[in-house]
């Protein structure tokens, strides 16, 4: 249970504070301090401990903010984080370590020279993080800034204010402070972070302002690392084990109380297999909410009014029927998991992205048109899901892309801390997690040496030219 913390008052860091702090960030990289393996270590080593120390205060912030509760607030956002902590730790020596070159990526003409990719920090780097999960989409990308030895600034999202006050003491109170900060603030904050130079930025939240950071960073040529949203389609098959699907598509769907990037949008269904699904879709939701949703201590809430309204008004202007759930609650911002039966892919439903605990279903005659709706709705979504058989599962993968994909499962691919996450396309650019978050923060820089005894192998470059000697 969480245990009773106050907060204090959410505070935005001074405006005039922010161009020093971007400096002093720049300034601890540039004097060399995040490089060696003993301070990445160290800083790794605290911030697990750290997790460890504030669970208290980050379960009551993330209980007070999104109705989190304790168990999954451990399992996807505090333990989320102390893996990656460890992971980092046991594989770091071996991601630092230099690359040397050989066959097949050197030719034979060369080798008796010597190359290596060096790994080197990119720099001083700002992540800037959305409210769904307010501990793990900040610290998870900071645990691969500091593996790779980079300094960093981040910025929390604001939504989640309880959360952004926790972990500013949280970070500010244990780790170096010269090298990592935590500026607090909405927009005019993340404008000033904007303004100053950075080594990478890393963003994760909406595909609207994911575009205006894509396009400030671009005019200093600034990397970016985008985790951006979708509209996520599932598809079901005749050959799918219906009850499953339903099932766990519905667990998708009540996670954060479907606040996340990578959950469904949309299922496209076999028009026969509609009424059994919807039957199995009640039915699960029975399971999992014996008194019904709202008396479910597991399940989350809509994180402010402004998504409640926004989620409520996409079943309100829906032309669709609901056939599960269906009830909201503005004094709890309570939206209930609900799914939709649609017959337009012009219905709202199937237009915005969802990000909250409704979806809606789309009765198609084949998979054939089921992959030509989904690449018409959204050509590069977040993620996908496919319940089929295996070749229909493996048709679905070659005629669609995505960020990633889940067969006979939702969102599965993201649920392990340690393989590669990303989007494509507008779900984003980049990936990190695992040895990925290392690789997003470092530069990979190839070394050659030429021996100095080598002279006569490679003289054939200079002028004046003998094309005689010229073997290509
Ligand atoms: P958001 O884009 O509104 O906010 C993200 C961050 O940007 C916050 O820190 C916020 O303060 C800042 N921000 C907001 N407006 C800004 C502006 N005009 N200029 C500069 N900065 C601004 O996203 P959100 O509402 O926090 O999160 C929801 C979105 O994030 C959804 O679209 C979801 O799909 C996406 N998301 C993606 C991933 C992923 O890993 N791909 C994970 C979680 C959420």
């Amino acid at each position: 249970m969480a245990t009773e913390v106050t907060f204090p008052e959410f505070q935005a860091t001074a405006l005039d504070a922010i161009p020093g702090i971007a400096s002093a960030a720049r300034g601890a990289f540039r004097i060399h301090k995040t490089k060696s393996l003993e301070w990445r270590r160290l800083q790794l080593r605290k911030l697990y401990w750290a997790l460890d120390d504030y669970q208290p205060q980050l379960l009551a912030a993330l209980m007070k903010d999104l109705h989190k509760s304790d168990f999954e607030s451990l399992l996807t956002e505090i333990d989320w984080v102390k893996k990656d902590c460890l992971f980092m730790l046991e594989h770091l020596e071996k991601f630092a370590k230099d690359e040397k070159l050989g066959s097949p990526h050197v030719p034979t003409t060369y080798s008796f020279m010597k190359f290596r990719v060096r790994k080197e920090p990119l720099g001083a780097v700002l992540i800037i993080g959305p409210y769904n999960f307010p501990v793990q989409l900040l610290l998870a990308p900071l645990v691969g800034a500091i593996g790779a030895g980079c300094t960093a600034v981040l910025k929390p999202s604001e939504l989640t204010p309880a959360c952004a006050m926790v972990l500013k003491e949280m970070i500010e109170k244990t780790l170096d402070k010269s090298a990592i900060a935590v500026v607090n603030g909405a927009i005019p904050e993340t404008n000033a972070l904007m303004n100053e130079k950075w080594d990478k930025i890393f963003f994760t939240g909406s595909a609207a302002v994911g575009t205006i950071i894509a396009k400030k960073a671009a005019e200093t040529l600034t990397p970016v690392v985008l985790e951006l949203g979708g509209k996520n389609p599932a598809f079901i098959t005749k050959n799918a084990n219906l009850a499953l699907a339903a099932k766990r598509l519905l667990w998708g769907k009540t996670v954060n109380s479907g606040q996340v990037c990578l959950s469904q949008n949309y299922v496209l269904i076999n028009k026969e297999l509609v009424p059994t699904f919807i039957t199995f879709l009640n039915q699960a939701y029975k399971e999992m909410f014996p008194n019904g949703a709202q008396a479910s201590p597991d399940l989350g809430r809509i994180v402010n009014e402004r998504h409640f309204h926004r989620l409520k008004k996409m079943l309100d202007n829906t032309r669709g029927k609901i056939v599960m759930g269906g009830g909201v609650n503005e004094a709890d911002k309570f939206i209930e998991p609900t799914a939709v039966l649609v017959d337009s892919i012009d219905d709202p439903m199937m237009q915005e992205e969802s990000f909250g605990p409704i979806f809606s279903i789309y009765p198609v005659n084949s998979l054939d048109e089921a992959l030509n709706v989904a690449n018409t709705v959204h050509r590069t979504p977040l993620s996908l899901f496919s319940f089929g058989s295996k070749a229909e599962n493996q048709r679905v993968l070659n005629e669609m892309t995505s960020g990633g994909a889940t067969l006979n499962d939702a969102y599965f691919h993201a649920s392990v801390n340690t393989v590669p996450f990303g989007g494509v396309g507008d779900s984003g650019w980049g990936a990190y997690r695992g040895k990925a978050s290392f690789d997003c923060f470092t530069h990979f820089r190839t070394i050659s040496e030429t021996p100095t005894w080598s002279e006569k192998l490679i003289a054939v470059r200079y002028m004046p030219f003998d094309m005689g000697k010229l073997k290509i």
